[in-house]
């Protein structure tokens, strides 16, 4: 039975308690107080436990942000907005902010920082304590199913009843990971107060799914060192990524095909013919291995490849070549020889399709950052509404860039909404 309609009122409502939405509950709760306003603020959030993506990030460590963060690290949008974002909230800030609430953050090789305590509950129990320390009223689960415009404020309605709001912070993330609650639902409470979406929401930092006939197929749990090429229809090539990779039962994964998915998806979209390359052997040049191989002599092919690669490997990718692994170097054809070498350096990855919003990180597309205004983070569309997070069109690469962007977005959307509209 649905509850009667209250009159339930809020200074400010921030819809979605995630990464961003909590950063922007947080950061709204300290203005007001630094400005003597006494605000009622509520987060509400549809899920029955709250940072679910915080928890499950980084593999349950959590990778809160990097230690080197530019706009570069950013796809969508305009880079000059992303920049100027990032900017209002940078990662010292960031970090003294997380230092401030007990969570020391370490840097690794990698420049990807994490709680020292290596838990991601860390982080989250730190947000939560915050948030009411705010004194932000935090309601879940509350699933919004309407948000309107009621006059100057806004209407917010669900099963849990409705609550009217001056100000409204939009912080319902993206499509990744659905079952979190992160489904889809702000795109259109995004449209409902005036915004547009980009033409194309897709998955970001996706595994990809390799063709059934595909060796690589065969040799699940295998994990390199790769170089993913992502190379136009005309073969000229467009941006590549060296990174971990691991062979799976469906295709591959780590972070340099989750890197590269976005950018392979979005070029395949206007250029079906665009694809992508492995070189399993990054640190190698083709005419040092072509020397290797003229010197070959009654050498086995396997034992000389078998030295580069792991075996399984080595035998599939000379299998793919045409060159049975017991061939010699004396016997080894100019044209196998090449055959070869293209195996090793420049694989063809038949890519059948990505593994969804189910698998994805995190999502491309989404609120045009040119319908927000950098410094606060304020509807360029609808006055009193801000917009945070993974909803607006900017998705970073794996290492904290996607956090640092809720971190930065949140914090100024959360002053801005507890900073007074000037006379
Ligand atoms: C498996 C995984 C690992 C990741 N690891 C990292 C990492 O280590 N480092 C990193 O930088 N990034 C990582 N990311 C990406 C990062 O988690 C997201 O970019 C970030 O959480 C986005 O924050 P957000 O607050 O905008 O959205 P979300 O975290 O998605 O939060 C949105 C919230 O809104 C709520 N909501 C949505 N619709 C409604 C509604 N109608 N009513 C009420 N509530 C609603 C949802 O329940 C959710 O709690 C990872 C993502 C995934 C999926």
């Amino acid at each position: 039975m649905t509850p009667p309609p209250t009159t339930d009122r809020a200074d400010i409502a921030v819809l979605g308690a995630g990464a961003a939405g909590l950063m922007a509950a947080i950061a709204a709760g300290r203005e007001a107080a630094r400005r003597g306003r006494a605000l009622r603020i509520v987060a509400l959030d549809g899920a029955r436990t709250l940072g679910a993506k915080i928890l499950v990030a980084g593999g349950g460590r959590c990778n809160v942000t990097h230690h080197a963060v530019t706009e570069q690290a950013y796809a969508g949008g305009s880079r000059n907005t992303i920049r100027r974002v990032l900017r209002g909230f940078d990662v010292p800030e960031t970090v003294g902010f997380f230092r401030d609430l007990g969570v020391d953050l370490k840097r690794e090789d990698t420049g990807k920082l994490f709680p020292t305590t290596d838990s991601a509950r860390t982080v989250l129990d730190a947000l939560l304590r915050a948030a009411r320390e705010a004194r932000v009223e935090l309601r879940h689960p509350a699933r919004v199913a309407r948000v309107e415009r009621a006059g100057d404020a806004f209407l917010l309605a669900g099963e849990w009843g409705d609550l009217h709001a001056d100000r409204l912070v939009l912080a319902t993330g993206g499509k990744a990971l659905p079952k979190t609650g992160s489904d889809g639902a702000g795109y259109a409470f995004a449209r409902a107060l005036g915004h547009s979406i980009t033409d194309r929401v897709f998955p970001a930092l996706v595994p990809l799914v390799l063709d059934p006939a595909c060796p690589l197929r065969a040799l699940a749990g295998l994990t390199r060192p790769m170089r993913i090429e992502l190379r136009a229809g005309t073969g000229k090539r467009l941006l590549e990524f060296t990174n971990s990779t691991l062979c799976t039962h469906f295709g591959l994964s780590g972070p340099a095909v989750m890197d590269i998915s976005r950018h392979f998806l979005d070029a395949r979209h206007h250029d079906p013919a665009a694809h992508l390359v492995a070189c399993f052997l990054p640190e190698a040049s083709r005419e040092a291995l072509e020397r290797d191989l003229l010197a070959l002599g009654p050498r086995r092919v396997r034992t000389w490849a078998r030295a580069l690669l792991p075996e399984r490997l080595a035998e599939a990718l000379a299998e793919a070549a045409g060159v049975p692994p017991e061939t010699t170097g004396a016997n080894l054809k100019k044209e196998a020889r090449r055959a070869l070498l293209d195996a090793l350096l420049a694989f063809p990855l038949p890519v059948t399709a990505d593994r969804g919003f189910t698998h994805a990180e995190v999502t491309a597309g989404g609120v045009p950052l040119d319908e927000i205004d950098p410094r606060t983070m304020a509807s360029r569309r609808c006055p009193g509404l801000f917009l945070c997070g993974e909803i607006l069109d900017a998705d970073g690469r794996i290492g904290g860039f996607n956090f640092q962007w809720a971190w930065a977005s949140g914090h100024l959307a959360g002053v801005a909404a507890a900073t007074p509209v000037p006379p």
